[in-house]
């Protein structure tokens, strides 16, 4: 996308933006204005909703309809605007932190419900503005401020956790794959249902200060590195998959979404009252 279509979507009397040089909450920002662009949707159609964090600073700079709401609450904001408005496309935009951690619930409701949302994670593995403490996809043994020896907590595992919930698509990409992350925001907009894009981004100012890789360009490489697509992973056994990162659609499937749902039930009642609208 070229910079003078770029800041047609952007609040640019807003920047610079907070993020640290570097940080892969710009290219994640990018490549959703890119999926939506790709998708000739009007900015008037869309709505961006976000909780608290880093990451979730994006609804400032989007020039869209936005909500900046509370810490892990963006996803209850957006099941409101969603069932008020379906006509829009509504996207959810945060932290591992926010949506995984204070979020959580909120998170695995909207998958087991299967609400036409598209929620995008973007895990850095850590809390960044709060200053560096583990998160709930902190790898095993990772340094964090709050574990100066190593966290000794189990990580989720976001595709997993999105897909045992019910979400009907979900996909994982990394800020290295910047085309292949807007393929699965663009895809996940398009899905009728709850769609989860995980894309592994870099914190380097905490998660990869405390581990020794305080370079951007070094994060990204070894993204690059560790990323092994779907289909490969399938033939490799799980300790051959240790510290990899698996990239690709991991699940695309049709299913009545909430909505839908939720007009047959009214209907149904209306129904059943004799009383009609
Ligand atoms: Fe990005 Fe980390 Fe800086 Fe926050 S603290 S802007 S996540 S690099």
């Amino acid at each position: 996308m070229k910079t003078a279509k770029l800041i047609e979507y952007l609040r640019v009397d807003r920047m610079p933006t907070v993020w640290c040089p570097g940080c892969g909450n710009g290219i994640i920002m990018k490549a959703t204005v890119d999926a939506i662009d790709r998708l000739g949707l009007s900015k008037s159609e869309v709505a961006i909703v976000s909780g608290i964090g880093c990451s979730s600073r994006v609804t400032g700079y989007l020039d869209f309809n936005t909500l900046h709401t509370l810490h892990g609450r963006a996803i209850a904001f957006a099941t409101g605007v969603k069932l008020a408005r379906p006509d829009m496309t509504v996207i959810v935009m945060g932290g591992d932190g926010d949506m995984l951690a204070i979020g959580g619930n909120h998170f695995i409701h909207a998958c087991r419900r299967n609400l036409n949302l598209t929620v995008i994670v973007f895990n850095n593995s850590i809390y960044g503005m709060t200053g560096g403490q583990y998160s709930p996809t902190t790898p095993t043994y990772a340094m964090a401020s709050t574990a100066p020896y190593g966290s000794i907590e189990k990580p989720f595992d976001v595709v997993d956790l999105a897909t045992s919930s019910g979400a009907t698509y979900v996909a994982r990409s990394t800020v290295y794959h910047y085309e292949l992350t807007v393929k699965f925001i663009k895809a996940a907009i398009e899905h009728k249902g709850m769609a989860v894009v995980d894309v592994i981004t870099n914190c380097h100012t905490y998660f990869g200060r405390y581990n020794k890789i305080p370079d951007p360009s070094e994060m990204l490489e070894q993204f690059k590195e560790k990323s092994i697509p779907l289909s490969k992973a399938e033939e490799l056994s799980e300790n051959e998959l240790k510290d990899r990162i698996i990239i690709g659609e991991f699940r695309k499937v049709e299913s009545p979404d909430f909505q839908e749902l939720y007009k047959q039930l009214q209907e149904k009642a209306r129904g059943e009252d004799g009383y009609k609208a």
